[in-house]
């Protein structure tokens, strides 16, 4: 099983040679399988003699690889598709094939090294500090999760003691992970009221929080303001610079989930959005959604990363943590030990084409929003439901019921043509495509619209 030999060199060659194909081709869009169906079609795989690469292989690549999703097809616009630069995917099978460990510096200063600089690159996007530093993580979630963390162990040492329930403050719009992390860390949420129409429609404002703030019994429990820039459903960007103001007066942790929408700040178009962003504590943003890199990747960037640390480091005291100036240990900033360095995909699509390139694709995929935006607008069919921010669209197709909705939706789906599915607008079943492919077009916006027009 280890050692190289001339049938490891064939597989190598299938294996290699299928990742290229899958690369090299328009792969078709595909749809998930029942358990039956692939149990009858590929049965069992793990057995004790095993059974050879070459078959283990063909039945992956006839009867299972077809029965996932391409996230990567220009016509995928549902939820946050993935867009994973050449580069990037290539380089990420050498990051496996090399067993490299990113967790410390010690094992892996020259993959750390690469990744801070994508990281730093981020970092000024975002206006941070020189000292600004952190991590990428598996995803959003874990990044939300230990950004959190790290807030609730420095307000726990600023006060020097619990209260009775600590309050993470979110909008109503905030991503589901947010509710995921306050059960994790058994927290409660103050939930903030957001506008349902008009300019700051789906838009957390530091006025808002403010309001809600005075209905909470004991002020000091809360410990953080989570902030949206670019909420999943609508892409709206929360009002950074007045919750800065916010998180000033109360002396509270303002994080920004900038999974989707982050990957903004490099386009010029629509920075301003992020105006206060140089103000906040820490953001996330997901290379797997709009900075072109495969799953999974999440950069967490701390403005002082040693509050992080004090946090997250699984040998030190809290004191020490924050006092001690050692290596740069990845570890050392997220809920994990042990890590694949998975920023390398990233730092190496950015080290190849350069920052212009990722900005010149991401305005790319926010004038394609524009567009589809503006198609929405002129054709009889349609009636947009909220002004975009960045590259969501959410709109209603005129006469629709929700029963349309879905069946168009599986429809496009089953004949691989496109996967767009319905979302709720408050209690109103409505649609929305999130485009953040470079490679989705206008005639692939058109074929969508025709084929909705035309139904029903
Ligand atoms: C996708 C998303 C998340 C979760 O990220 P994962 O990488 O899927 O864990 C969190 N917040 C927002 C705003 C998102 O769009």
């Amino acid at each position: 099983m280890h050692g190289w030999d001339e049938s490891t060199e064939r597989l190598a060659r299938e294996v290699v040679e299928l990742a290229l194909n899958r690369m090299r081709m328009d792969p078709p869009l595909d749809h998930a399988r029942t358990l039956s169906e692939l149990r009858a079609a590929v049965g069992q795989t793990v057995t004790p003699g095993g059974l050879g690469g070459h078959e283990a292989l063909r039945r992956f690549d006839e009867e299972m690889a077809p029965a996932c999703i391409s996230t990567d097809h220009p016509r995928f616009l549902a939820f946050i598709p993935g867009a994973p630069a050449e580069a990037a995917s290539l380089f990420d099978l050498y990051v496996s094939a090399a067993s490299l460990y990113g967790g410390s510096w010690l094992e892996g200063s020259g993959a750390v090294y690469a990744e801070n600089q994508a990281l730093r690159w981020l970092a000024d996007l975002a206006g941070y500090p020189e000292g600004a530093g952190g991590v990428f993580v598996s995803g959003g979630t874990s990044g939300n999760l230990s950004a959190l963390v790290a807030a609730r162990e420095y307000a726990k040492y600023k006060r020097g003691s619990a209260p009775r329930r600590w309050y993470v403050v979110a909008s109503e719009e905030a991503h589901s992970s947010i509710q995921h992390a306050a059960r994790v860390m058994d927290v409660e949420i103050l939930d903030v009221p957001v506008p349902a129409d008009g300019p700051e429609a789906g838009r957390l404002t530091g006025p808002a929080v403010r309001a809600a703030f005075a209905t909470l019994d004991e002020q000091d429990a809360a410990f953080a303001i989570v902030a949206s820039s670019g909420t999943t459903n609508y892409g709206v960007v929360d009002h950074l610079d007045s919750l800065a103001d916010v998180a000033d007066e109360f002396d509270l942790w303002l994080h920004v989930d900038g999974a989707y929408g982050g990957a903004g700040l490099a386009a010029p178009s629509v920075r301003h959005l992020y105006e206060g962003i140089e103000r906040t504590d820490s953001f996330i943003v997901d290379p797997h959604k709009w900075l072109f890199a495969p799953y999974d990747a999440c950069a967490l960037v701390y403005r002082e990363p040693r509050l992080a640390r004090a946090a997250h480091n699984q040998k030190a005291g809290y004191l020490d943590a924050i006092q001690t100036e050692t290596d740069w240990n990845p570890s050392d900033y997220a809920v994990h030990l042990s890590r694949r360095a998975r920023g390398l995909p990233l730092w190496f699509a950015l080290a190849t084409h350069g920052t212009d390139q990722f900005t010149a694709s991401i305005e790319y995929t926010i004038d394609l929003a524009r567009y589809t935006e503006q198609q929405i607008i002129e054709r009889p069919e349609f009636e947009l439901v909220r002004h975009r921010d960045l590259s969501v669209v959410v709109f209603r197709r005129l006469g629709w019921s929700p029963e349309d909705y879905s069946a168009w939706s599986e429809h496009m789906l089953d004949e691989g043509i496109a996967f767009v599915t319905p979302t709720k607008h408050r209690a109103e079943t409505v649609t929305r495509v999130a485009i953040v492919n470079p490679r989705t077009t206008r005639a692939d916006i058109d074929l969508i619209l025709d084929s909705m027009a035309a139904w029903g």
